[in-house]
């Protein structure tokens, strides 16, 4: 059984409706509550990728230009990313922890909106960019710290025509790729990642332990903005239906878990959400 309200009027309608039955809701959000606030999301509505597939951890560590590309990529990306606002969408998940239902937000996102929205309870299941770690020693710096070491590192470089991609990322010239300085621990020179699994590599066991802990604790479980193509995602929308806790998804355009939805809106999310509290 699914029901669909394209209208964003009805969209909010049914959804407050749905959010009255129950007492303990777990939200899951992912890239199109962020998109939003200016940041791109990585899929089409048909779920399929928009641009080339995200750096591998395997490819990361073990291929220097790679490692290269994603620093002056993100180089590029990090200034507009990390002056991000969260939106109307993740202030209503957060006054729906205040006075509403919604007891735990796991999201998807790396850009930490939901707590600059006030949401208090939140899992960052793929962790989050604001923070870099090196792979040999563990030193953690806050990655505001590391973009003046890669401007004295990198005089004159210019990306040419860049444009914003997801996470902090941006689209450059193949040529500026290849100039560009990649940074290394001050410490210890060893390769520094972003604090964020990158695909091909695990979710912390402790924080997926944590989110199965706070969905087994709920009654409900709300999707919002994600396709769920990720598996990492997907199994918690698996975990709750099979618990028999009825699943809401709001998002534009298809998800993989559209046939286990109990509830099912394709309508704009922003609108949607934020039209709650009217
Ligand atoms: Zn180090």
């Amino acid at each position: 059984m699914s029901a669909t309200a394209p209208d964003t009027t009805d969209a909010t309608g049914v959804l407050r409706d749905w959010l009255a039955g129950f007492r303990r809701v777990f939200v899951l959000t992912g890239a199109g509550i962020s998109t939003g606030s200016g940041i791109p999301d990585y899929r089409d509505a048909n779920g399929e990728w928009k641009r080339a597939a995200p750096v591998t951890w395997q490819a990361f560590t073990g291929d220097a230009a790679v490692y290269r590309r994603y620093w002056a990529r993100s180089f590029v990306g990090w200034p507009k990313f990390s002056v991000a606002q969260p939106n109307a969408a993740h202030d209503a998940l957060a006054s729906l922890e205040r006075v509403g239902p919604v007891t735990t937000l796991l999201t998807q996102n790396v850009d930490g909106l939901h707590q600059a929205a006030g949401s208090q309870r939140v899992i960052d299941l793929h962790g989050r960019l604001g923070q870099v770690t090196c792979l040999s020693c563990g030193d953690l710096m806050p990655r505001d710290a590391l973009q003046p070491q890669l401007v004295s590192d990198n005089p004159g470089w210019h990306p040419g025509d860049a444009a914003m991609a997801p996470d902090g990322d941006a689209d450059i010239a193949t040529e500026a790729e290849k100039r560009f300085v990649p940074p290394h621990c001050a410490r210890c020179g060893g390769l520094l990642k972003p604090d964020v699994v990158f695909f091909g590599e695990n979710v912390p066991r402790a924080r997926v332990q944590d989110a199965q802990a706070a969905l087994a604790a709920s009654d409900a479980m709300l999707v919002v903005g994600s396709s769920l193509m990720v598996y990492s995602g997907f199994r918690f929308a698996k975990m709750a239906t099979d618990a028999g806790l009825p699943l809401a998804i709001l998002n534009g355009g298809t998800t993989r878990a559209d046939a286990l939805a109990s509830l099912r809106l394709d309508a704009e999310i922003g609108a949607t959400l934020g039209a709650l509290g009217a």
